[in-house]
């Protein structure tokens, strides 16, 4: 039903991402090239079996990052590079032209990607990484809940959106050093309900996993709550080498 008047409100008569025009929905917010473009670029590259991330040097296994500075999740994966344009250009959509709709499209995709690597398994539950509240308050809405609950409906797993909190305003990520970044996230999430993560393998969504730092921060809390275990699965993902 959501859907329906999803479409009715916003008729889209454009693809999302490169404006071919044409018929599209909720379901199928993009064309056939845009789609077959994303899908390509998915095994495009070698990736860190750890993180995910797209390396740059194809002879590693593992990115140097987790090498140095092994990650607390037991895996990490997205539906492809955050270097391609169409996946970028999603993102963008979803969060800064407000496009809600796209968040089933990429949920999909994002849960199939799940359900294809048995390293995830089990999953009991569904947790989306917070974002801050003035970002909240300007969007009115948390995209990587969005994801969140779309994959839940994909998984057949519970979705609980307020188990993590942010409880520290974080100024941007992007200018700070590595150590800066951990500092500054440090005590920024809490879970809101231990019991309901005690002994649980959880799946934390996110939609980009950049410097890694967020995920990082969320997945310690997590198992200091008494997580069994992490795994992360992102919509785009960075390089690293
Ligand atoms: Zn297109
Ligand atoms: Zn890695």
């Amino acid at each position: 039903m959501e859907n329906i008047l999803m479409d009715i409100l916003f008729p889209v008569n454009e693809c999302s991402l490169c404006r071919e025009k044409g018929r599209f929905h909720s379901r199928r917010p993009w064309c056939q090239q845009c789609q077959n473009e994303i899908i390509s670029t998915q095994n495009s590259r070698p990736i860190c079996r750890k993180c995910g991330k797209y390396l740059d040097v194809p002879e590693a296994s593992c990115c140097a990052e987790c090498r140095d500075n092994p990650p607390e999740f037991k895996i990490a994966r997205a539906v492809g590079p955050y270097c391609n344009d169409k996946l970028r250009k999603a993102v963008k959509v979803l969060k800064f032209l407000c496009r809600r709709y796209m968040s089933i499209k990429m949920g999909d995709m994002m849960g199939e990607v799940v359900i294809e690597e048995p390293a995830f398994w089990p999953i009991d539950i569904i947790v989306p990484v917070p974002i801050s509240k003035g970002n909240l308050k300007q969007r009115g809405f948390n995209q990587s809940e969005l994801l969140a609950k779309q994959i839940s409906k994909i998984l057949k797993r519970c979705m609980y959106p307020h188990l993590l909190r942010r409880i520290k305003e974080t100024p941007s990520q992007r200018e700070l050093t590595r150590e800066e970044r951990v500092e500054n996230l440090l005590c920024a999430f809490e879970v809101t309900d231990p019991t309901k993560v005690d002994g649980k393998n959880v799946l934390l969504v996110d939609d980009v996993y950049t410097t890694g730092s967020t995920i990082r921060e969320c997945t310690r809390v997590l198992l200091e709550a008494g997580a069994e275990s992490v795994g992360v699965i992102t919509w785009a993902t960075g390089s690293g080498y």
